[in-house]
């Protein structure tokens, strides 16, 4: 086989027809354009209230590339596509903005139902859940704020959000069915990393079943990620680690600035690919503890993972290192990497098309050109389309 590399779009898209090509091609043609993209949130907002059909408009185009289906039984056939190809799925229950104990008690519920599917399909290697997902944000706030104390009412609340969370643990470690907690906004992470890391020291005794996420466009991660691995040293159990650079790079800044603290974030791209790298370098020297998942669509620490489990004797299919995309992009990165047989798995967000739409708009924001260049996507599609002339 020729050696690794991210410029084999054949490989890439083997699994796309050429009309399915052309229906992505068009697609990243259209969420290209700037205007549209900033405008499409109003303008769905008024199609939806006047109840214009136009659903399914949606959910055969921008929701079939980047979604799974409307549930977990709708993504079973997308599950499979991938599976043809090695490659796993995460199911991302995706359904963001809800705020109420009984919506709380529903994405707790459809977890469960998550992690009960992975444990029956080889074809899903992890569950996910976002913490936003089951606790309101202003709490979770208040508790990763040192200064402030919690009144009686607010702890009752707090204690209802761990013991949902713990609900969520124990049915993945039960089930042996590995638990990726995402990463949020720094003004409610300290809460979520006190939360993992009981959760880890209680259910990754003998593996890593529970994760963390390390976003690493935060200057403070690498030492943090060096305290993690220390405190899982002297707690006895397993590390599990999600390694990201972080996506709420603007809205960081920006509060940053308005609010007067330090930024949490990097002074520069360069130091945040520089601290990702060394973050993956650290979990690979001390992987007799660590599991890793690099969820990224960078090629060069794609290529550099590669290169640091060739260093250190790591098998290509070592379950405690795992390289993760997101459903519908960077295909060149996920069906290199599994042709070559690493571990590879695809988020695959799903949800009523309503519900998806913020993830969709971002997704579309994403993939916007800057100042009239192609995007990364559009550009693989036309060397493919080219390729296949
Ligand atoms: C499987 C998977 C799971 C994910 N889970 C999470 C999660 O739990 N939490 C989360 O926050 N994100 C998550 N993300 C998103 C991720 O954090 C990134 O936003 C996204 O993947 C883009 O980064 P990249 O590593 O792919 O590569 P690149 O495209 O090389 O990097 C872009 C990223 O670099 C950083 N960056 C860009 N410019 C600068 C700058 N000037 N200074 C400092 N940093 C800069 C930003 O983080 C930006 O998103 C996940 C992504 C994937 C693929």
């Amino acid at each position: 086989m020729k050696p690794l590399s991210f410029e084999n779009t054949e490989i890439a898209f083997q699994s796309k027809s050429t009309k399915q090509l052309n229906k992505s091609y068009w697609l990243f043609k259209l969420v290209s354009n700037n205007t549209l993209v900033k405008v499409s949130p109003f303008l769905l907002k008024i199609a939806f209230a006047l109840r214009l059909p136009i659903k399914g408009l949606i959910k055969q185009t921008i929701f079939e590339q980047f979604c799974g289906g409307e549930s977990i039984d709708k993504c079973d056939k997308r599950i499979q596509s991938l599976a043809n190809y090695n490659i796993g799925t995460i199911l991302d229950y995706s359904v963001e903005g809800k705020s109420s104990e009984d919506d709380f008690n529903r994405v707790t519920q459809e977890t469960i139902r998550t992690i009960l599917k992975a444990k029956a399909d080889d074809n899903i290697p992890f569950a996910v859940f976002k913490t936003s997902g089951l606790a309101r944000l202003e709490l979770l706030e208040k508790v990763s704020n040192s200064k402030v104390e919690l009144n009686e009412e607010e702890k009752e609340e707090f204690k209802r959000v761990k013991e949902l969370i713990n609900s969520i643990c124990a049915t993945a470690c039960k089930n042996n069915v590995r638990l990726f907690i995402d990463a949020e906004e720094s003004w409610i992470q300290d809460a979520i990393d006190d939360i993992v890391v009981s959760m880890m020291r209680k259910y990754n005794s003998e593996r890593a079943i529970v994760f963390n996420t390390l976003q690493m466009y935060r200057w403070d991660r690498f030492a943090y990620l060096k305290q993690s691995y220390a405190d899982a040293e002297n707690g006895n159990y397993f590390l599990g680690l999600k390694i990201v650079r972080g996506a709420y790079m603007e809205k960081e800044r920006e509060r940053a600035e308005k609010m007067g603290y330090p930024s949490p974030i990097q002074k520069d791209k360069a130091s945040c690919d520089n601290d990702y790298n060394l973050a993956l370098r650290f979990c690979i020297n001390h992987i007799d503890k660590i599991a890793l998942c690099a969820g990224t669509h960078n090629e060069q620490s794609s290529m550099l993972l590669t290169q640091l489990m060739a260093e250190n004797n790591i098998l290509k299919n070592d379950q405690r290192v795992y390289f993760s995309q997101l459903l519908g992009m960077s295909e060149h990165i996920s069906f290199n990497l599994s042709k070559h047989e690493y571990n590879v798995a695809k988020y695959m967000p799903y949800g009523p098309v309503k519900d998806v739409l913020p993830y969709l708009i971002r997704r579309a924001e994403e993939n916007t050109s800057i100042a009239g260049q192609t995007g990364r996507e559009l550009g693989l599609i036309i060397k493919e389309k080219k390729r296949r002339a």
